[in-house]
Parts: structure tokens; C-alpha cells; sequence
């Protein structure tokens, strides 16, 4: 067997969460057992809850780990929130050697410390460090460094349902050359920073500029990896839309102008298809589609429900048109970490206005009922209100 293929076996077969040892075979793994631990000498002032403004806040310390190609993973630190020190020629400056992930912890009613589904996030960032050349690292290990982090820095938590702490895992190509070459030198961190319900007074549904001029993501690109890279060339297009009073573009691919994502959450319509069927549909994880934890609980969810057809499938922005003019539209929605559901109300597309409903019961409010549906189960598991394999206890 070639080492190629050899390597992408046992690649496979870790499942992503295992390193794949691509620079020496003798590097070290990422070890939790070697945490060091140098406190701030003195704490921040916590912000009240109804002050927090997104990713503005951030807690005491922050989490870092070195990695170089000869030597593997250091020993992960828990030092005092700051500034970062780099050559200026590091990798990550020039050619954007970087991926990261979204995840937030909870406080329990108990004040017990939860994570949602946190292995998710561990192999992702695996599999988005593989593709821009980072090394990878033991996810279970990282968790608990995680972990040992959020006890130290649990008074930042808020005890509030709605409010959460976003981490904010960091992966960065640090060697300082200019060399278009797969970095020898990386810094792995976290910086976690307290949050706010994402909808303060009830939801508020957006307006999406379908975006027929630019592309954010393409078959066998990067589109489904969470790497800078794909997002500072979406803040252009994003900018054009603001300025015409929308909130997100919804992102389109070829020239049949198939549906892909909404900002950067996954998309998801309820409609009564072609076939006159209801049926929950969110595009196919083709490549260009960034796979995000909502997305798949959502999935779960709605197929566990059984009450509506669910699928993965390609959709087109013509036939959503139609069946918007038809009426067959329910309710369209983006999913993520950040928000869970951010409900639409409106879609402009070729210079036509199509307006999406929201609850027809309910006229004063800005969400469909399965929007609110899904928003309230995936909640509840979060807060650790309905018990579930998918709320992990931080221990
Ligand atoms: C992070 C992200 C999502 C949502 O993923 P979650 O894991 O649900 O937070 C969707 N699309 C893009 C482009 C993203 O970056």
C-alpha cells in the first residue's frame, strides 16, 4: 500500500479525532496530563448580562498550545487572556493558514457546566486544519484541557438561560518565512467570551439578498471547512447587501443558482415540494457546504419527530421562487451555533421581493412554529432541561 493511501486510511479511521502524524511519526500527541496553569494575578470585572455584546467581552484567560513539525504538541498552557506575539512574516499572515471553530458552554440550572456536542467540533477542526495543511491533535485531549479551562473561568459563564460563554477554538500557522509551504510551526488556542441570546425581545426575522454575483463557496473548494480564508471574502458581498437594508446574503452556486447558505449558517426550508408533500429540506453535504453541528441536530430531530419528510437535497433558487409565488413555503431559516434559528421574512432575488411567511397563527410574531419548535428543543438540551447524549457535563 502507497503511504498515501496508507495514511488516508488511518486517517479515516480515527475518525478525525486521532493526529495524523504527517511531519514525524515520533512528534509528540496533544496531552492533557501536561497542563500548565499561570493565573492572572487579577480578574476582569464581570459584565453585566444585558450589557454583553457579542464577542466583545472576554474572560480571564485563554488556552494555548505550541506545535512544531519536529517535536509535535507541547504542553497546553491556561495563561492570562492577551496579546498574541508573532513574527510578522508567521504563515498565517500571508497565505491564511488558519481555521477555527463556534461552540459555546452552559450553566445548568444546577450551575453545572455543559457543552453541546462537543466531539463535533473537535473533528471538525481536525478535518479543516487537514485541509490548509495544520497539524491535527487528539480531540479528547484538547476537550479536557477545555474543560480544565472552564472551571478556571466558570464565574464567566452566565447563569441565565439564553446566555451562554463562546469559545472560540483557534488554530494558526505560526513559522516565520515567507515560503508558500505548509507551516513547521503552529499555535493551537481558545479565548472564550460571554454571550447574550442572540434575539433579546423575541426573534427577529432577516431580509437575504440572494447573491448572483459573487460565489462564496464551490464542489471540492473549501466551503466545508471552517477556515478564515472563506469568510474575509464574503464581507464584500456582505457590505453591498447592508447597504441595501439586508441583513445576511443567501448564497448561491452555478448557473441554475442553486441554494447554499445563508451567511455563514446552514439553510433550511419547509415547504410543501413539487410532489405536494411537506418536507424539511436543507442542501446535501456536497463539499461546499460547511457541516454544522444545528444543521445535524436539526436533521435528528425532525426525522426522530417523523411528522414531515426530511431530506438532504439539492435545491435551486427558481424553483424556491415558484414555490414562494405558489404559496408552498412555510418557513425558511439559517441554523448555527451562534443564533440556533434566524428566521427569514424576506428574499430578494433578480430585483423581485419574495416574502416568506412567518407564524400564520400569530401575526405579531417572527417565527414559524417548527422555526420555534427546533429553537426550544435544541435549547432545552443545551440547559440541560431534557436529559440527552448530546449534553455533555463538564466535570
Ligand atoms: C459555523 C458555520 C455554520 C454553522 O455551524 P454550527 O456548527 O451549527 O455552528 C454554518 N455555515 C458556515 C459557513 C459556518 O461557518
Amino acid at each position: 500500500m502507497s503511504a498515501t493511501r496508507l495514511l488516508r486510511q488511518q486517517w479515516l479511521a480515527t475518525k478525525f479525532t486521532q493526529p495524523l502524524k504527517r511531519w514525524n511519526s515520533t512528534a509528540a500527541g496533544l496531552q492533557a496530563s501536561a497542563l500548565k496553569i499561570n493565573k492572572a494575578d487579577t480578574l476582569k470585572p464581570l459584565v453585566p448580562n444585558q450589557d454583553l455584546v457579542f464577542g466583545q467581552t472576554f474572560t480571564d484567560h485563554m488556552v494555548t498550545i505550541e506545535w512544531n513539525a519536529d517535536k509535535g504538541w507541547d504542553a497546553p498552557e491556561i495563561i492570562p487572556h492577551g496579546k498574541l506575539c508573532l513574527d510578522p512574516s508567521a504563515t498565517v499572515f500571508h497565505y491564511a493558514a488558519e481555521c477555527f471553530e463556534g461552540m459555546k458552554a452552559y450553566k445548568d440550572k444546577d450551575g453545572k457546566i455543559r457543552l453541546f456536542r462537543p466531539d463535533m467540533n473537535m473533528a471538525r477542526m481536525n478535518r479543516s486544519a487537514h485541509r490548509i495543511a495544520l497539524p491535527n491533535f487528539e480531540g479528547e485531549e484538547f476537550l479536557k484541557v477545555i474543560s480544565e479551562y472552564l472551571k478556571l473561568d466558570q464565574r464567566w459563564i452566565p447563569n441565565e438561560r439564553g446566555y451562554s460563554l463562546y469559545l472560540r477554538p483557534t488554530m494558526i500557522g505560526t513559522q516565520p518565512t515567507l515560503g508558500v509551504t505548509a507551516p513547521n510551526k503552529a499555535l493551537l488556542f481558545v479565548i472564550g467570551s460571554p454571550v447574550g441570546p442572540y434575539y433579546k425581545t423575541g426573534f427577529a426575522a432577516v431580509s437575504l439578498k440572494a447573491t448572483t454575483e459573487y460565489v462564496r463557496a464551490w464542489p471540492r473548494g473549501t466551503g466545508d471547512s471552517k477556515i478564515g480564508g472563506n469568510y474575509a471574502v464574503g464581507l464584500l458581498p456582505q457590505l453591498l447587501a447592508a447597504k441595501k437594508g439586508f441583513q445576511q446574503n443567501l448564497w448561491l452556486f452555478g448557473d441554475d443558482h442553486q441554494l447554499t447558505e445563508v451567511g455563514a449558517m446552514n439553510l433550511f426550508i419547509l415547504w410543501k415540494n413539487a410532489q405536494g408533500e411537506t418536507e424539511l429540506v436543507t442542501p446535501p453535504l456536497d463539499g461546499a457546504i460547511l457541516p454544522g453541528v444545528t444543521r445535524d441536530s436539526i436533521l435528528s430531530l425532525a426525522r426522530e419527530w417523523g411528522e414531515f419528510k426530511v431530506s438532504e437535497r439539492k435545491l435551486t433558487m427558481p424553483e424556491l421562487r415558484d414555490a414562494v409565488k405558489e404559496n408552498r413555503v412555510k418557513e425558511v431559516f439559517g441554523a448555527g451555533t451562534a443564533c440556533i434559528v434566524s428566521p427569514v421574512k424576506m428574499i430578494e432575488y433578480q430585483g423581485e421581493e419574495l416574502n416568506i411567511p412567518l407564524d400564520p397563527n400569530d401575526s405579531t410574531s417572527q417565527a414559524g412554529p417548527i422555526t420555534k419548535r427546533i429553537n426550544k428543543a435544541i435549547m432545552d438540551i443545551q440547559y440541560g432541561e431534557v436529559e440527552h447524549p448530546w449534553s455533555v457535563l463538564v466535570n
